[in-house]
């Protein structure tokens, strides 16, 4: 048995689960797309907390391939788990750092207890990563990774058509489990 996969099209900010998925930079202090729009809709707690974190553990910030949870604010969420890709390089493979993120995701994810976690498509905005090879790398690793004993549901939550359509097609070709 693998854990449920489920593709929606729209705004992560707009979900409701245990646990959203902040494609973050490793300043941890907020930036665009994404990560901007968490820290506009969940309020000043998430930036406090990531303040506290740069303040204790993370004094160098988040490295690239590494997850957090803080508080999800205002969000309809438990937690916010901030986890940083790599930014695309067409002569260097950071694939294993962009599983590294979905992977480490699911730990603190599954530490924390949050049975249903939502992912944005990361690394795919400013760091370049093409949708397809990003879509690959997310949904096969966390069909290898996602222990169906603590998850009930992994979502990807992809912000136009176009990395949808993508998606569902990379989820289609693997078929059912
Ligand atoms: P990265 O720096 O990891 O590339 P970005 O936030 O720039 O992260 O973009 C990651 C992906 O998230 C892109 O495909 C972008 O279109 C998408 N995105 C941007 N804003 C949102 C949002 N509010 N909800 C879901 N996806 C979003």
């Amino acid at each position: 048995m693998t854990v449920p996969i489920v593709l929606v099209q729209g705004d992560i900010t707009r979900q409701r689960a245990d646990a959203l998925v902040n494609a973050a930079n490793s300043s941890l202090l907020g930036g665009g797309g994404v990560d901007g729009a968490i820290h506009r809709a969940g309020g000043p707690e998430i930036l406090d907390a990531c303040r506290r974190l740069r303040a204790s553990h993370y004094g160098k910030g988040l490295p690239t391939g590494h997850a957090v949870a803080t508080g999800a604010g205002r969000l309809d969420a438990r937690h916010v788990i901030h986890t940083v890709g790599p930014v695309w390089s067409a002569t260097e493979d950071r694939s294993e750092l962009l599983a590294s993120c979905h992977r480490e995701s699911l730990r603190v994810a599954a530490e924390l207890g949050a049975r249903t976690v939502a992912f944005p498509a990361i690394s795919t905005g400013v760091y370049r990563w093409p949708v397809a090879d990003a879509a690959r790398i997310a949904i096969g690793t966390v069909r290898e990774e996602a222990d169906p004993a603590l998850f009930d549901e992994v979502r990807f939550v992809l912000f136009d058509r176009a990395a949808h359509d993508v998606f569902s097609a990379e989820l289609a070709a693997r078929g059912a489990g």
